[in-house]
């Protein structure tokens, strides 16, 4: 029978290449997740908010709590933070409000792949630069590309996925002052680099910072994500981007009482961040190129086998990372998020008895 349905709209090709494999291993090291799960202290205070929350009800449209708490930890005003479902969803908003057809967004490969997507998604067209062969980005290389494609939207990742490193506020204030359009620095890893593109935000600069949940809160299953950006951004995405009611009034909650174990958060990123050193030094006993990294996970390059032969023969011992041989410029690599103190060492020990 003939398909009664319409074609795809042309150009999305979505997602190909970008979902990481969800295999059942004892070490999953691919998606950068915490590796360890939210303070007791406050899965107990959560399950007791829930009990209360009027579940019948939509929720605060506006997330005015959870933007206020967001506010004072940034130390900004509630006006200037939006919230949604993980900062994809936060990505996605962006680009339906500045993007869409007829207009570009301009990204520095290799990056994050869900800039693409998302630019493709939302019928956004693609401009991409370059980054070094160390994978550092140059000033010269975003002039040029924002010289040609008159971006209404430039993605920076900031430490960026899957390289590791932060943008040094030089570029970040380099970029923002070329212009045009809007600067959008994907802070995801933010908590694990030593400084943050917030500093820059203010009412007459065209820069939003992107944060998330799901990693060093360790509510990757929440999925919350937000920015921090000049009011009148943040309004018209309030106004034109965000269904109804689309964050829930649990995780509105889950995402305020979060806050209240700051100081926990900052222990597991100082531990996961002596442990990337850790990691660091053991690859550096081994036959793989490496390169350094400010966030939670490090790009390798093994020397003597393939990609995903290491990939596979990690795999069959029970570790799982992610295989980044077929993205751009990435021949050959793998990305190892950095886990428990037992995690990695069971990583160690696995790659080493590979290569
Ligand atoms: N930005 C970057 C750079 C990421 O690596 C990720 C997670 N893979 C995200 C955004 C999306 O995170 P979230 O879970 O908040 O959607």
């Amino acid at each position: 029978m003939m398909a009664t349905y319409p074609t795809l709209r042309e150009g999305l090709g979505v997602f190909a290449g970008y979902h990481s494999a969800q295999v059942d291993v004892d070490v999953r090291l691919n998606t950068n997740e915490s590796p360890f799960p939210p303070p007791p202290a406050f899965l107990a205070a959560l399950a007791d908010a829930v009990a209360t929350v009027p579940l019948h009800r939509y929720p605060d449209r506006s997330c005015t709590d959870l933007r206020a708490d967001l506010a004072r930890l940034h130390g900004v005003r509630p006006e200037e933070v939006f919230v949604a479902n993980g900062s994809n969803e936060v990505l996605q908003c962006l680009l339906l409000a500045y993007g869409g057809p007829g207009r570009t967004a301009a990204m520095f490969e290799p990056t994050y792949a869900m800039h693409g997507t998302i630019a493709r998604m939302t019928g956004t067209t693609e401009v991409k630069g370059e980054r070094s062969d160390d994978f550092s980005l140059s000033l010269a290389e975003v002039r040029r590309v924002l010289s040609q494609g008159a971006p209404s939207v430039t993605f920076l990742c900031s430490p960026n996925n899957p390289t590791g490193r932060a943008e040094p506020k030089e570029l970040v204030e380099g970029v923002l002052a070329l212009g045009p359009g809007l600067l959008v620095v994907d802070e995801a890893y933010a908590q694990f680099a030593s400084w943050t593109a917030l500093s820059l935000v203010a009412e007459d600069v065209p820069l939003v910072v992107t944060r998330t949940y799901s990693k060093t809160w360790s509510m990757a299953g929440f999925r919350l994500g937000y920015l921090i950006g000049p009011a009148p951004v943040v309004a018209e995405l309030w106004d034109v981007a965000a269904l109804p009611y689309h964050v829930d009034a649990v995780k509105q909650t889950a995402g305020q009482l979060a806050l209240r174990y700051t100081d926990e958060m900052e222990d597991r990123v100082a531990l996961l961040v002596s442990e990337r050193e850790r990691v660091a030094a053991g690859l550096a006993r081994l036959p793989v190129d490496t390169w350094p990294s400010d966030a939670n996970f490090l790009l390798l390059r093994p020397r003597t086998r393939s990609g995903p032969e290491v990939w596979q023969a990690l795999v069959d011992r029970s570790v799982l990372v992610r295989d980044c041989s077929s993205w751009p410029r990435l021949a050959g690599c793998l990305r190892v998020t950095i886990g428990t103190p037992a995690e990695n060492d069971a990583f160690l020990a696995a790659l080493e008895d590979v290569l």
